[in-house]
């Protein structure tokens, strides 16, 4: 029998990952963070000295390494997926600022791109999954089940980007955060390989004015509704 994909995309901190992991948990669904793994790229790209002082990567430098970079996600014993890099637990790591001010720059690479990407296919092959990332819906599984493209305002989502990362013990501003945001949005959606954009046959949620259960609900029911979930459940 056929799995579910479902695909969750959008713009930087708009709450998919929080959807996807309550989608994935309620559907006893994989779930998977696309972002994460950028990240984790990013974090050994920084701790090899594969950036120069501008922020932008040694690309023939990152060349020679990504076939020694693995990636993983390890399931804790409280039933989170924490993110690997060559074996070590990363999971904090990648989400520090300087991980996110460095992201897209490392995302935008072809070769990059192209491992992530068999990747994530190949860890999505045998089961039903949320999978939350920019193309998703777009590149990795055009054919995906149901896709969700997810947003709400800038600063609605620098602000929630800002309390989590005060209540994470992080010292920042709410400017940087913002900044950061709207550079990440921007180059996330104007590069040339697999820019941010809503799949044509995306359901477009923008929860600016939505509470985290209510777009639960909501794409909760869209699951629920699917020719493919109901075959999964007969
Ligand atoms: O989702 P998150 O904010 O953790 O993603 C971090 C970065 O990874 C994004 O800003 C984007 O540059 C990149 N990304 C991507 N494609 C994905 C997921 C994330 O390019 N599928």
């Amino acid at each position: 029998m056929d799995n579910v994909k479902i695909a969750i995309d959008g713009y930087s901190s708009c709450g998919k990952s929080t959807l996807a992991k309550q989608l994935a948990s309620q559907l006893g669904f994989l779930y998977i963070d696309t972002g994460a793994m950028y990240r984790a790229i990013t974090l050994y790209a920084l701790r090899n000295n594969i950036m120069y002082r501008d922020g932008t990567p040694d690309v023939e430098m990152l060349r020679e390494h990504i076939k020694n970079i693995k990636v993983s996600f390890q399931r804790m014993s409280n039933g989170n997926m924490h993110t690997m890099l060559n074996g070590e637990d990363v999971e904090k790591n990648i989400r520090s600022v300087n991980v996110s001010r460095h992201v897209s720059a490392i995302s935008k690479i072809d070769f990059v791109r192209t491992e992530m990407v068999d990747l994530q296919r190949s860890l999505a092959k045998d089961f039903s999954v949320v999978m939350d990332g920019r193309d998703i819906g777009t590149v990795v599984f055009p054919d995906a089940d149901l896709k969700i493209f997810v947003t709400a305002s800038p600063e609605v989502r620098a602000q929630r980007r800002y309390d989590e990362l005060i209540a994470k013990g992080e010292e920042v501003s709410f400017e940087e955060i913002f900044e950061n945001l709207k550079a990440r949005d921007k180059a996330d959606s104007t590069r040339t390989v697999a820019p941010l954009r809503k799949a044509d046959d995306a359901v477009l949620l923008d929860n600016s004015e939505m509470t985290v259960d209510g777009q639960f609900q909501f794409a909760l029911k869209l699951v629920q509704d699917l020719p493919a979930y109901k075959q999964l459940n007969k």
